[in-house]
């Protein structure tokens, strides 16, 4: 299977699928996010165990690309400390930037490839409209950490 159309099935398989999808009981932290352009909409909700994510969950509606990179972001982030979720974070977001001149670590054959799925998001990169989909629920993720 091609490359891009693997990308393509694991976006699809987080849309239809969400992971970490719904609300919590009671978060230490929430918020909400939209991208205007697209119409995406974002609410993301976390619980900490000390400075690890016990909990998150993830609520929205808007195109494929948003709600599967929020999942994806949900999966990526779950017992992770904050120092921990920045790093990814400034991961993905090295891997959205056309100019990026560092290596992310995106390389398939190195195992632990710290992205993982998200790495299915890098084809995005090329439609800078889509960048602002994928990034929401990142971004929203900030908020609510208040990073
Ligand atoms: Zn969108």
């Amino acid at each position: 299977m091609a490359l891009e159309e693997l990308y393509r099935e694991v976006i699809l398989d987080h849309y239809r699928n969400p992971r970490n999808r719904g609300h919590l009981d009671n978060p230490d932290a929430a918020a909400q996010g939209v991208n205007p352009l697209c119409g995406d909409e974002i609410s993301i909700e976390v619980t900490f165990d000390g400075d690890v994510v016990s909990q998150v969950a993830v609520e929205g509606q808007g195109c494929s690309i948003s709600q599967s990179s929020a999942s994806m972001m949900t999966e990526a982030i779950k017992g992770k400390t904050r120092a921990e979720i920045g790093e990814i974070v400034s991961r993905f977001r090295r891997m959205m930037s056309l100019d990026e001149a560092e290596d992310p670590g995106l390389d398939p054959e190195r195992p632990g490839s710290v992205l993982g799925d998200i790495e299915a998001l890098q084809g995005v990169r090329q439609y800078p409209v889509r960048i602002k989909c994928a990034s929401l629920g990142w971004n929203t993720l900030m908020d609510a950490l208040g990073s």
